[in-house]
């Protein structure tokens, strides 16, 4: 079996690693000549809208996939009729888009924050007189780790607000008062069967993902599958599909999906029976879906701009050393830790150890809660 990866970043490296043990060799397509996930399969370099580089790419592979959201969806509508994507280009088409993603919400009846799409500075100015709260403003198409938003309260200079958009249409949401972000890694296979990796709590530093930890036993974990499973019908979903909510007051909202293998899943590669990326693989090559059971607390903390000791990080119990093999640069994804533990005293005292030696880089710290 030969997997095609759009994308050659960590997630692609993370999937290649995966899918070795079980002979399934790829292909990865990336536009950057460094791409950190180049050595673990055959290489091609060149954009994702490359005719003849996406005519050699599809001629040697089985399935497509994709580690990227940001795909031009003409690329991926083309492969789609050479070989199965997975997931399925409406799922990216609807990701890709803020509005087009919250529209399908609404449909499923899953809740959002009050919003307004607008592409004109007067819409804009009038929306966000007429409400009297805090709103942040999104673009609606390429964002990520926080890029392209812009929050409102009262006393923000809306042009010039509307000048760092760039103009663009965008979402004005109503800001979520929440007690926590959360976020839920759903697998469905080809057969329509799904399998949930537990409830995960997100804290994040500078607009970038910091920590993720594992909520065993959750009381928002059903709703969380049921809101998944909806969208994933909807969009006749292969493959890992990850949503980001805020639950406030014990209600979830949703905030986002993603439409592939997800930072906040990195803690299953030693967390779980079956990691995001075994299950993600197994989905879309028609295995079997593995065992989602995880033993015990378990958490992953990013890490930004500038790698930690190493053998300082590896010499607390249970914790695991992911290095991307990138150039270190600010506010770049390096690497990550993740770390488990037999129990919560022990946890607690394996991740304040890590979050410790975190502190002596520059990398973002102490959001990690406990
Ligand atoms: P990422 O790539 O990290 O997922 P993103 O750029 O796609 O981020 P969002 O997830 O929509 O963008 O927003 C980034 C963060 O901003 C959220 O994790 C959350 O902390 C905050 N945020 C976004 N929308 C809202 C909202 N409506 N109310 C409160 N906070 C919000
Ligand atoms: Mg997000």
């Amino acid at each position: 079996m030969k997997v095609g990866v759009l994308g050659a970043g960590q997630l692609g490296r993370m999937l290649a690693l995966a899918g070795i043990p079980m002979n399934i060799e790829f292909v990865l397509l990336d536009p950057a000549k460094d791409a950190c996930g180049q050595s673990l399969g055959e290489f091609i370099n060149a954009a994702f809208d490359d005719e003849s580089a996406l005519r050699k790419f599809v001629d040697k592979v089985d399935v497509v996939t994709v580690e990227f959201e940001n795909i031009s969806v003409k690329s991926l509508e083309w492969l789609s009729q050479h070989v199965p994507v997975y997931p399925p280009p409406l799922a990216l088409s609807t990701a890709q888009d803020r509005l087009l993603e919250k529209q399908m919400f609404a449909r499923l009846g899953i809740p959002t924050a009050e919003y307004k799409a607008i592409d004109q500075l007067d819409a804009f100015i009038d929306y966000c007189s007429s409400k009297d709260q805090p709103m942040i403003a999104k673009s609606r198409r390429e964002g990520y780790d926080g890029k392209g938003q812009a929050r409102i309260s009262a006393d923000t200079d809306l042009s010039a607000s509307w000048d760092k958009l760039a103009g663009v249409p965008i979402l004005v949401e109503d800001m979520i008062n929440f007690d926590r972000e959360v976020s839920i890694i759903a697998v469905r296979d080809r057969n329509g069967d799904t399998v949930f990796y537990p409830l995960c709590e997100n804290t994040h530093a500078n607009g970038i993902l910091h920590c993720t930890q594992v909520r065993l036993n959750d009381p928002m974990q059903q709703q969380a599958e049921d809101y998944s499973k909806r969208v994933m019908d909807e969009l006749d979903y292969v493959g890992v599909l990850t949503f980001e909510f805020f639950d406030c007051d014990g209600q979830l909202i949703a905030n986002e999906i993603a439409p592939r293998v997800h930072n906040s899943g990195h803690w299953s590669i030693e967390g779980t029976d079956s990691s995001q990326f075994e299950n993600h693989l197994r989905a879309i090559c028609g295995m079997p879906l593995g065992s989602t059971e995880t033993r015990g607390p378990s958490a992953m903390i990013n890490i930004v701009g500038e790698m930690p000791a190493r053998d300082a990080v590896l010499a607390v119990e249970g914790a695991h050393w992911h290095d991307y093999a990138k150039q270190p640069r600010a506010g770049r994804k390096l690497g990550h830790i993740t770390v488990r533990a037999n129990n919560q005293q022990q946890f607690d005292e394996r991740l304040a150890k890590l979050e410790k030696l975190l502190a002596g880089t520059s990398a973002p710290v102490g959001a990690c809660k406990n």
